[in-house]
């Protein structure tokens, strides 16, 4: 029997999350945490570099190859426009999760780069003249760094960078300075890949737009962990990718509003992207359809739907809630262990823990843990302005999913603890 809703968003639509968290009964939903690693349970305690996919995801995708596999938007025949309406029901899907005001504010990307760098693209072709200036933060990921630096010696703009205070914090007062009359856009990320400061974004969007200064918001932390809205935020662009958020890889999602979107010009050129071509004169559609060259991501389209799905099932209230928990039980382990420096300190923190040991270098750290079952990450985490930030090359991350226990934690630190001892 078919578990694919067909071309009825709607019924893909809904946050039924009344029912308490059972972690256990999520994680009989992930295959791989199953495995043993070394002879040893899997502690998958890198979820913010990518997250673990659970069954439902998994069977959709197949069932799509298997059932109603065809390209979309072009077939007169049966299958094509299955699959049309599978993409385009989970277009809608994201809108919902989203809270966007429109179904045609969602583009799919390949990733959460390729968001960013087309809206740099677009954006920066229609809007940026020499001497302009983009503001970001200094903890943000390489893909919200790079993007405009390319921009920048293309087309002589300036990006100004706002520090953050020693435990992460995000200047407000540095900000408010650097908004000028200069300034075009503001990019900026909602939580921190590295060290996990959620950004107090309402004040940052407010503050920009009282100058009618747009603001893009890199989501790809936020999106597994937060109920995020963007009508309520308010930002004129956000991102996040599929794969972070339990889906599949080769899709990500780009909101902008409607009317920004449409003032912009095409990425890349190509089928789909157009209303008519001739050798004269070629005239493209409006969003998305214009944002999206070539044939899609289709099946990973209805996985991230079925991501979404699942998330939303759960409800990401009592997700946050169990990962906060997670935060706390670990902070305070790690804490007390002697010689652990933790990086990250903010206000308001997401589930994400960069530290380094005083006696070991982090990736001697992360293949010593990884004997013992443990996946953490080690390494800049592609933000080595953050690693500069606070005078180290490396750390050590461990972050956490919806699927993680308190176990984990304690199977971490007492990995932490072996590497003491060989080092120590
Ligand atoms: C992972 C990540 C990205 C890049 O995502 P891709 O899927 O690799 O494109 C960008 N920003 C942040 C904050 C991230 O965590």
């Amino acid at each position: 029997m078919s578990t694919l809703e067909l071309g009825n968003p709607t019924a893909l639509a809904g946050d039924n999350s009344t029912a308490a968290f059972d972690v256990e009964a999520a994680r009989r939903d992930f295959p791989i945490l199953e495995r043993k690693i070394h002879g040893r349970p899997l502690a998958f305690l890198d979820s913010a570099a990518s997250a673990q996919k659970p069954r439902q995801v998994i069977e959709a995708m197949d069932e799509v190859y298997r059932e109603h596999y065809a390209n979309v938007h072009r077939g007169v025949y049966l299958l094509s426009q299955e699959s049309t309406d599978l993409f385009e029901g989970a277009r809608a899907r994201v809108a919902k999760f989203l809270n966007a005001a429109k179904t045609e504010e969602i583009v799919f990307t390949r990733n959460a780069t390729e968001a960013i760098n087309l809206v740099a693209n677009c954006f920066g072709q229609a809007k940026l003249r020499a001497g302009d200036e983009v503001i970001i933060s200094h903890v943000e990921h390489h893909a919200n760094i790079v993007p405009w630096q390319l921009l920048r010696d293309r087309l002589s703009i300036q990006v100004k960078v706002v520090p953050v205070d020693d435990d992460g914090n995000l200047i407000m007062d540095a900000y408010a300075d650097l908004l000028s009359e200069r300034t075009r856009l503001v990019a900026i990320t909602h939580i921190a890949n590295s060290i996990g400061t959620v950004m107090p974004l309402r004040q940052i969007i407010d503050m920009a737009h009282a100058r009618e200064i747009p603001v893009l918001v890199d989501g790809c932390q936020a999106a597994p962990h937060l109920a995020v809205n963007v009508q309520e935020l308010g930002c004129d662009f956000y991102v996040f990718a599929g794969h972070k958020v339990y889906g599949p890889t080769g899709i990500g999602v780009l909101y902008g509003r409607y009317d920004l979107l449409n003032s912009l010009p095409p990425f890349l050129g190509g089928g789909d992207m157009i209303s008519s071509v001739s050798f004269e004169k070629t005239t493209f559609k409006k969003a998305p359809f214009r944002f999206e060259a070539g044939t899609p991501a289709i099946v990973e389209s209805v996985g991230l739907a079925k991501a979404i799905d699942y998330v939303s099932d759960i409800g990401l209230p009592a997700i946050h809630a169990h990962e906060d928990g997670l935060l706390a039980y670990a902070t305070e382990r790690l804490t007390a262990i002697d010689g652990l420096t933790i990086y990250g300190q903010a206000k308001d923190k997401a589930a994400v823990i960069s530290f380094t040991l005083e006696s070991a270098h982090p990736h001697d750290i992360g293949t010593i843990l990884d004997r013992a079952g443990v996946a953490v990450r080690a390494g800049h985490h592609c933000a080595q302005p953050t690693m500069e930030r606070f005078g180290v090359p490396a750390t050590v991350r461990a972050s956490f999913g919806l699927y993680n226990t308190r176990a984990e934690v304690d199977a971490l630190v007492d990995a932490i603890n072996q590497v003491k001892e060989l080092f120590e």
